[in-house]
């Protein structure tokens, strides 16, 4: 069975459009638009917006019109913007410091890599997504460092996401491969006119031969959905 995410089509349509516009307008600030500079924005996008699976070959077409609106055709679009200034004012792990190639860097370090982190902020009450709400990820009581730029700590849930959040923590060095070790986050939600609240939560990991530096999108960890009262 192959199952396949519709949404990266249309993604990846919209990005090349956007990055072949600003290249047309002669932007300064575009510092690169290289395949891997691509895909970094065709992820920050696919990670922002909920995903929609069918099984390939199978009513393809017609799953595409039915999904696809306006409101989200230019929420898509705002979305690939803004993943496009961001990934193009960051240096990824695997670029080279000029920026100039975009080739991948390999990082032979042992590592413990974390799956990103998935969940969703509702209203307590309605069962609603909460937008505007703030969530900060701490591990062992400190902010955490993100994978890159392209992810942000504390996060704010905005409405074309439907109050879906997700965090990738950077990799952290480990002295060598195959070590246990558990890790104890927390995650504070706090939103306007709602009590704040804190998650916690324990992620047990082995330590790999080397710093994982590109997304895996079929590894990611769904946490539970949190719910906000006023
Ligand atoms: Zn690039």
């Amino acid at each position: 069975m192959n199952v396949h995410n519709l949404m990266e089509d249309i993604v990846i349509k919209s990005v090349n459009k956007i990055y072949d516009t600003i290249k047309e307008s002669g932007a300064a600030w575009l510092s690169c638009d290289c395949e891997n500079c691509r895909l970094d924005t065709v992820s920050y996008v696919l990670n922002r917006i909920p995903p929609k699976y069918v099984i390939s070959g199978r009513g393809v077409t017609y799953a595409a019109d039915t999904i696809y609106s306006q409101q989200m055709a230019a929420d898509i679009d705002s979305l690939a913007l803004e993943g496009i200034r961001i990934v193009s004012n960051t240096k990824r792990p695997f670029h080279t410091h000029d920026r100039k190639e975009c080739t991948v860097e390999g990082d032979s370090k042992p590592a413990f890599n974390f799956s990103t982190f998935m969940g969703s902020i509702l209203d307590g009450t309605t069962f609603e997504p909460v937008t505007g709400a703030t969530l900060l990820l701490k591990l062992d009581g400190k902010q955490v460092e993100m994978a890159d730029k392209t992810w942000s700590n504390p996060y704010t849930t905005v409405k074309s996401t439907k109050g879906k959040y997700s965090f990738w923590v950077k990799s952290i060095s480990a002295d060598k491969a195959g070590i246990s070790k558990t890790f104890h986050f927390s995650l504070e939600v706090k939103a306007p006119n709602y009590e704040p609240f804190v998650y916690h939560f324990e992620i047990p990991l082995i330590s790999e031969p080397g710093t994982r530096n590109e997304l895996d999108s079929t590894y990611s960890l769904k946490l539970k959905d949190l719910v906000l009262f006023k």
